[in-house]
């Protein structure tokens, strides 16, 4: 009888294919196609370089085998397989299944604020991948707005994908890929980049089969130059909808607690025009921390400003004001530390984080904080809150 082995694999249903597993393996044991993103059983050491960078905890999978799935498997797969039940007796769950170093590592990447990711119980059932690299989408650019203030350094930009008749189905939350056109310094095609769907599932404008994008631009950025240069009636090559875990749950009572800096506010957007277009049914709240260098470079101000906050309570913090402090998302929470702790303790609280990889650090401190003065330590509750698909974290 073969000696089972744990093999490590990609959830193609979580995975919103940004690559960025692929670029931290050290080894090059993963690989992708117009498909899927996989794993080579035969090359992967269990270094774990590639858990902590994925932003969903696709990548966190793990099957004990007799006989490893090959790449071919993987490559079609649309959902991962269950553990199979193995005639050796063996299951996933079994100590002896794992590598002692391996379980220690796993357990290590586990305990960073990222982990294993789970949607909300009532969120909708997305869809994903439906237009692979292989097969995109082709939208047509509606539109493209400036959200910044003329002189902020900062120039992001709202632009609207029209899809015509092709059913582009996308739920808030969800992200899209950008194809670039032209080829990359090795002469491929480019990878697609990913951008949060800013707007509610029913569309930009309601029942028209469009989406926004928030897209600052980089210096040097192949895409988002590319973006953020589209003119009305454009043609663009669009991958997705992906991702299946940071959606936003359907349940009325749910109270939201969004932290966000820059163009991470995109999901944030979407799920406030949900909720508005929705109606307050049910009493679920929104909080909305949102860092920004100044006003003139924090997308949405205006239109922000005018959400009733009995709808989104805001507090928005700047970085660069001259002559003002330097004041960042986790600065604030600690002020508001007696609200956060009323909601930390409110088992309808879902928390959605977004934006730079950076401010995980200090916003988990602030949680730290804040929970141990409620008496909870906050490693046990946001580990039970992941548990049940209330706590979200996608930073890049
Ligand atoms: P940004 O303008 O560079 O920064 C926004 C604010 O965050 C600034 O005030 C900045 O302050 C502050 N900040 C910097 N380091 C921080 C830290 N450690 N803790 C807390 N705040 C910190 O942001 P951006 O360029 O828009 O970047 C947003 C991020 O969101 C990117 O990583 C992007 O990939 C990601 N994202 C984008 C989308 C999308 O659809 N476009 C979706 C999801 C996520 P200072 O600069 O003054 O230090």
């Amino acid at each position: 009888m073969k000696q089972p082995v744990k093999q490590h694999l990609i959830d193609p249903e979580i995975c919103i294919r940004c690559h960025s597993c692929e670029a931290a393996c050290p080894i090059g044991a993963i690989e992708h196609n117009g498909n899927n993103v996989v794993v080579k059983a035969e090359a992967c050491n269990f270094c774990m370089a590639c858990i902590p960078v994925c932003p969903t905890g696709s990548i966190d999978e793990w099957r004990v085998v007799e006989t490893p799935y090959t790449l071919d498997e993987q490559y079609g797969w649309t959902e991962l397989p269950a553990q199979a039940t193995l005639a050796s007796g063996a299951d996933e769950d079994a100590p002896e299944a794992l590598d002692s170093a391996v379980a220690e590592l796993l357990a290590d990447a586990h305990k960073g604020a990222g982990g294993k990711a789970k949607a909300p119980a009532s969120a909708s059932k997305p869809s994903v991948n439906l237009y692979p690299m292989g097969k995109p989408a082709q939208a047509t650019v509606q539109g493209n707005y400036r959200l910044t203030g003329e002189n902020a350094d900062a120039d992001v930009r709202l632009i609207i994908l029209d899809f015509g008749a092709q059913r582009f189905p996308v739920l808030e939350g969800q992200s899209l890929g950008i194809i670039p056109p032209g080829l990359d310094k090795d002469g491929k095609p480019h990878l697609p980049r990913l951008y949060s769907v800013s707007s509610p599932r029913d569309g930009e404008r309601p029942n028209y089969n469009n989406v926004s994008l928030t897209v600052k631009r980089a210096p040097g950025g192949v895409c988002s130059n590319y973006v953020c240069d589209l003119k009305k009636g454009d043609k663009v090559d669009v991958t997705g909808p992906f991702g299946a875990t940071f959606l936003l749950p359907e349940d009325p009572k749910a109270r939201l607690l969004m932290i966000c800096t820059g163009t991470g506010s995109a999901p944030f957007r979407a799920f406030t025009m949900r909720r508005q277009r929705e109606g307050l049914r049910g009493g679920g709240d929104m909080t909305l921390f949102f860092g920004a260098r100044t006003p003139d470079s924090l997308p949405y101000f205006g239109p922000l400003n005018k959400v009733p906050s009995r709808i989104l309570r805001k507090h928005m913090v700047f970085s660069r004001i001259p002559g003002v402090p330097k004041e960042y998302v986790q600065d604030r929470m600690l002020v508001e530390a007696e609200d956060v702790a009323e909601m930390l303790a409110d088992p309808n609280l879902h928390i959605y984080i977004c934006g730079l990889r950076g401010m995980e650090e200090g916003v988990e401190k602030a949680f730290v904080n804040i929970a141990e003065s409620t008496g909870t330590p906050w490693a046990t509750l946001r580990d039970a809150m992941r548990g049940e698909g209330r706590y979200h974290v996608e930073t890049y």
